[in-house]
């Protein structure tokens, strides 16, 4: 191998651990913004004790503007009416950033199959982690958690693309994602 091909391999190796190490700092020290709607965020508040305490994952001070955050925690149920100022907390978030959809309203609509109820965030936004249940206990906060660092630590982004998640084809939705806009 030439000199040349030698230093390039080198700079590979060099920003291959960059990222290593950019990633594991960043999954220890997320930001997150609480987009809180409903009854999910009785059980949001419950897992940010000190009986669960989410600070040992390095996620236990939410900031309260989107422009401070990098992960977006939406808890409860999401109206098309409120569905603009989703879209809008969640473009003035900068990058890198990731969503978590925190109990089945946010993941589907749960049972609210009505005119007024989003079917699923992921028509609005993209999502990096489901966390279903209703509402999902701390344990599965924490889990979805603990997935989400993995992602973070990898450098990934979201995998399901918005406005076509990993439902089945015939699944329906009353609206389309431009309804929103
Ligand atoms: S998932 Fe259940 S607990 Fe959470 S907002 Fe919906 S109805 Fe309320």
């Amino acid at each position: 191998m030439s000199s040349f091909g030698a230093d390039l391999s080198s700079l590979n190796w060099m920003a291959t651990r960059l990222d290593a190490a950019l990633g594991w700092a960043r999954k220890f020290s997320i930001f997150q913004y609480p987009f809180v709607t409903a009854c999910c965020g009785m059980e949001y508040m419950a897992t940010a004790t000190s009986h669960y305490d989410m600070d040992r994952f390095g996620a236990g001070f939410p900031r309260f503007s989107p422009r401070q955050a990098d992960v977006l925690f939406v808890v409860g149920t999401v109206s098309h009416k409120i569905a603009p100022v989703l879209k809008r907390v969640y473009d003035q978030m900068t990058e890198p950033k990731w969503v978590v959809a925190f109990g089945v309203c946010t993941c589907t609509g749960g049972f609210y199959d009505n005119y007024a109820t989003v079917r699923g965030i992921d028509t609005i936004i993209p999502v990096d982690i489901y966390i279903p249940g209703c509402p999902p206990r701390p344990e599965n906060v924490l889990d979805g958690l603990i997935k989400l660092q993995e992602k973070i630590a990898q450098g990934a982004r979201v995998t399901v693309p918005q406005g076509s998640s990993a439902r089945p084809a015939d699944f329906e939705t009353p609206h389309t994602p431009e309804t929103h806009l």
